[in-house]
């Protein structure tokens, strides 16, 4: 197949930028914005242009400790308020992200970097749905999980939810939805390079009148996650990152009798049959490694296609990611956008080395002029790739595949099988008895058949094995929350 470009381009769609940032944003401690105590402050970026975007207050373990106080004070109150109440606060969160919904994109794709068709059609629109879905169940828990003298079941107390900056308002969303109406109080940490969102977050839990201290936000970098996580007066711990901190955390709250659970990293096979319907396959490939950049825990990053049919895919694989646009996150025509942050840029440049001096073939997007500033990296695929390579083990996160081949059924299996992590996987065939009996034998949290990347505030998400435990969302998600 030749990989020629068309003769012609799409106009530029960008969306306004048109969006209020405060130079400054405080913590949001006990109902009110505050400076650190320390006085201290970080820039956020946008990674795009690596203009900065506003400065955010540095809780440190005081500030943290305050934080505490109030979701403990907090707390009492609110799991004593009656089920529709509460669910009422819930049903408002997600009517206000609904209003808010333009302002929301825009900042999360600029302080983030994802392209704002994706916060706009994905991000925001299933962090809204997060907290209808959640806001249906708070009356309903005792059927949900029923106790054994029928009672209510009972909240755990205060939770510590620590996020990533892949998803941020979302991941948000999916922390503090389910903790609410469960009846518990919240001190959330998101991640150092995404802040924006969580604050206008707590923005909107001012104009819904939520009590004060049920949810508080703190912002910082690693250290007051840790702050957060290792305070004796918190109950559960939920984290979302990577496995190498997930360890840590687990580390630090052995022996505690806090509560945890663990949303880590992952490298999901995607394993296409001879059989499957192909174009829709090349599809999901697309959407499985190259949405958002690529920077997405369950990124069906290990491309798995039985033997017969491999020139095929990668022929129109390499067609399909020649039509990628790369290039300005706020352009509504934009597939692809920045990288969060230089370290994450750095670290994704280094796995593709590795796999070039490993002696893989690479493969990447060519001819798009990427812009002066930024932090870029092209969507590429590797093939040749032997399952001992670096870039066939590790956890890249970023928009990077790689290729590898099977022959039988079972070796699709071995090879699947063949990760520490077991977050996600995608299965493509026409045959529904083949993809029944194959995702019988993979061990992963989540496996989409002849799709990938599809979530549901309903569906519970989760891992096995390195990926963490716990699940999030739907019934299974409400476990976590409960004691
Ligand atoms: P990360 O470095 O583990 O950071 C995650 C969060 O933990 C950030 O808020 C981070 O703060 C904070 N943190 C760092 N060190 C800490 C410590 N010692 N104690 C407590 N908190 C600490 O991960 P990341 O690079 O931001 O995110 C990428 C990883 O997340 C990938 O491995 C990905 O697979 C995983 N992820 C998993 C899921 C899932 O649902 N399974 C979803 C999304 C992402 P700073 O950012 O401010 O340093
Ligand atoms: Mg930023």
């Amino acid at each position: 197949m030749t990989l020629s470009k068309p003769p012609w381009d799409y106009a530029p769609a960008p969306e306004s930028m048109k969006v209020d940032i405060a130079p400054e944003h405080g913590l949001f401690i006990d109902g009110a914005f505050r400076v650190a105590r320390s006085g201290r402050m970080f820039a956020t970026i946008n990674p795009a242009t690596e203009e900065p975007l506003s400065e955010v207050a540095e809780a440190d373990a005081a500030d943290v400790n305050d934080a505490v106080v109030a979701a403990r004070k907090a707390l009492k109150g609110w799991r004593k308020l009656p089920a529709l109440e509460r669910a009422k606060y819930l049903y408002r969160i997600a009517r206000r992200i609904q209003e808010r919904a333009r302002e929301l994109a825009v900042l999360e794709t600029m302080d983030n970097g994802k392209p704002i068709r994706e916060t706009r059609d994905e991000d925001v629109p299933l962090a809204a749905a997060h907290f209808f879905h959640h806001a249906g169940w708070c009356d309903k828990l005792r059927y949900a999980l029923p106790t054994s003298t029928g009672a209510d079941p009972q909240p755990i107390g205060v939770c510590a939810q620590v996020i990533p900056w892949n998803f941020p308002l979302l991941m948000a969303a999916w922390k503090i939805a389910p903790a609410l109406a469960c009846g518990n109080t919240v001190v959330l940490k998101p991640a150092e390079t995404t802040p924006l969102t969580a604050l206008r977050l707590a923005e909107i839990l001012q104009e819904v009148d939520l009590p004060r201290g049920v949810v508080n936000i703190v912002t910082g970098a690693g250290a007051t996650g840790r702050d957060l996580v290792q305070h004796a007066d918190v109950d559960k711990v939920a984290f979302t990152g990577s496995t190498d901190v997930g360890r840590a955390i687990a580390t630090a709250v052995a022996g505690t009798s806090k509560r945890l659970t663990l949303e880590l990293g992952g490298k999901s096979p995607n394993i296409i049959f001879a059989d499957a319907p192909i174009d829709q396959a090349v599809e999901g490939i697309v959407s499985a490694i190259w949405v958002n950049q690529g920077q997405v825990c369950c990124a069906g990053s290990r491309l798995l296609v039985e033997e017969c049919i491999v020139d095929e895919v990668i022929d129109k694989l390499r067609h399909r990611m020649q039509s990628l646009r790369v290039g300005n996150p706020l352009d509504k025509n934009t597939d692809v956008g920045a990288i969060n942050s230089r370290a994450q840029l750095e670290r994704i440049e280094g796995f593709i080395r590795a796999g070039v001096s490993e002696g893989a073939s690479h493969h990447e997007v060519s001819g798009a002029t990427l812009p002066s500033r930024g932090f870029w990296c092209r969507p590429c695929f590797f093939t040749g790739v032997q399952p001992s390579h670096t870039i066939a083990r590790e956890e890249i996160f970023g928009p990077v595949l790689a290729v590898m081949t099977f022959r039988t059924p079972e070796e699709a299996v071995v090879r699947a099988n063949n990760t520490m992590y077991g977050l996600s996987a995608g299965i493509w065939t026409s045959s529904g008895s083949k993809a029944y009996e194959i995702a019988r034998q993979i061990k992963a949290g989540v496996i989409w058949c002849n799709t990938f990347n599809q979530f549901d505030a309903a569906a519970p998400f989760g891992g096995y094995r390195e990926s963490g435990f716990g699940r999030e969302g739907g019934r299974a998600g409400l476990a976590a929350y409960l004691a």
